[in-house]
């Protein structure tokens, strides 16, 4: 059987009302093409499953159409606090960041954390200070303040409510979208990561953590079982612990991302009529998703073949 490694990543989930407008839908098919792209060029040269989580991961940060990094969604206050997550299938190590502003990658953070703390998680001024003392340089407000997550705001505080990232304009109840970026991937070596990265929900209260830099409910990679990386509502996914529940699926059953992927959203459903989704890849390189929102960004390329990218 020849070496391929499988790549899958995610923009956010949810009714996406904005992409009924063709040249919305462009340009996110077309951003989650390039970001896959260049995870091919680097997975099939060798790069292992952390890297390329890592740097797909910063590349939908980059993006501001998507909800982290340069395109985080306000807290209530108007600022900009995003959480990160990262994790190593190979021994289970991990590292996450939790409201930090001014950090153009949060999710770079997260590796630093991972590969040179001895914590797992920082947050907020300690985060900060970290990453100085790595030499990360902070970032401006200005960056992360685009014209459309202030409009956004200005709508959430009219409405005086918390939205999610491209809530529909109206108050449409479950059509919502849930923004955050997420990557999974199984390297040439079969080795397993995942990396989610969010600026969270619209109009947060100042020190709300979601679930993206939560191990087990955000994220999760075991090179036993599966790499998950989740999308939606936060506050369902911790409660559930999903991105572990789905890995507990194949440690305890057996089977694939398929069948995990539907026990999981199952009892996503069942348990908190959870809202958002998942992607997943197996240790065998089969690429699986799933969400309860009507839809979710995302695209994928399996044992090396074609990238595809849909809602
Ligand atoms: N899961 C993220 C959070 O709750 C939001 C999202 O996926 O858009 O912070």
């Amino acid at each position: 059987m020849p070496k391929t490694f499988s790549l899958m990543i995610h923009g956010g989930a949810g009714a996406l009302d904005n992409i009924k407008d063709d040249r919305i839908a462009v340009r996110y098919l077309e951003s989650l093409r390039v970001i896959l792209e260049h995870g091919r060029e680097i997975l099939s040269r060798g790069a292992g499953a952390v890297e390329a989580v890592e740097t797909c991961a910063s590349q939908l940060e980059d993006d501001p159409l998507f909800n982290a990094g340069c395109g985080s969604v306000l807290t209530e206050h108007g600022h900009v606090e995003m959480d990160a997550g990262i994790m190593d299938g190979r021994d289970l190590a991990a590292g996450a960041v939790a409201a930090v502003s001014n950090i153009a990658n949060p999710v770079q953070l997260a590796r630093l954390i991972m590969d040179g703390s001895e914590h797992l998680m920082l947050i907020g001024e300690g985060a900060l200070r970290f990453a100085e003392h790595c030499g990360m340089k902070r970032t401006p407000d200005h960056y992360f303040l685009t014209p459309e997550r202030v409009a956004q705001l200005d709508q959430a505080r009219l409405k005086h409510r918390i939205m999610l990232d491209h809530d529909a304009v109206e108050d449409a109840g479950e059509e919502q979208k849930y923004g955050t970026v997420g990557a999974v991937a199984r390297d040439l070596e079969g080795n397993l990561a995942a990396a989610t990265s969010t600026g969270g929900i619209v109009n947060k209260r100042m020190g709300r953590v979601g679930d993206s830099p939560i191990i087990g409910a955000g994220l999760y990679a075991d090179n036993e079982t599966c790499t998950v990386s989740t999308t939606g509502y936060g506050e369902d996914f911790m409660r559930t612990l999903i991105a572990k529940t789905i890995s507990d699926v194949i440690l305890f059953k057996g089977g694939g991302a398929r069948d995990a992927v539907t026990a999981g959203i199952a009892y996503l459903q069942r348990k908190v009529t959870g809202r958002g989704g998942v992607i997943v890849i197996d240790k065998a390189g089969d690429c699986a998703s799933g969400f309860t929102t009507k839809k979710m960004v995302h695209g994928w390329i399996e044992h090396g073949g074609e990238a595809i990218c849909r809602f």
